[in-house]
């Protein structure tokens, strides 16, 4: 078993060795993608190992309130309904959304580096940002 996992923490478990604790106890390999801690604990880990180690560290992860989410959506941006206004972009954690061109203000979208986190859908006044369904 092998996949990317959005793992979100609540403010009261920021300070435990949470992951380290999975990894020992349930024998995984992981990666981590992204991590931070300002405005929400937020990890992006690849994580692998046999299904029953996975399945089990997935249980103690629930047990535990931490909200996990699979990084496989796509987040697609209206190119006509942007208007480059930067609004989302302080609210990206990836750098996705960025100054592309600081003489025109254009806004760039690397869709490489979003972990669909959906912060920049309800932040965007023109509704450009969207989940691909
Ligand atoms: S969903 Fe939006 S805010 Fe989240 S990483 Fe992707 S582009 Fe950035
Ligand atoms: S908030 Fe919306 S309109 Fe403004 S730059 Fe971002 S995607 Fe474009």
């Amino acid at each position: 078993m092998r996949n990317k996992l959005v793992l979100k923490f609540p403010q009261s478990l920021l300070d435990k060795p949470i992951i380290s604790t999975v990894v020992k106890r349930f024998d995984l390999d992981f990666n981590i993608l992204h991590a931070q801690t300002k405005p929400e604990g937020l990890l992006i880990l690849e994580i692998s190992g046999t299904d029953e180690n996975y399945n089990a560290a997935i249980k103690y992860l629930e047990n535990l309130k931490v909200n996990m989410q699979p990084l496989s959506k796509d987040i697609i941006r209206d190119e006509n309904k942007c208007t480059n206004c930067s609004a989302c972009i302080p609210h990206c954690p990836t750098q996705s959304l960025f100054i592309e061109d600081r003489k025109t203000m254009k806004v760039g979208f690397d869709p490489e580096k979003c972990i669909a986190c959906e912060a920049c859908i309800p932040v965007c006044p023109y509704k450009a940002m969207s989940l691909k369904l």
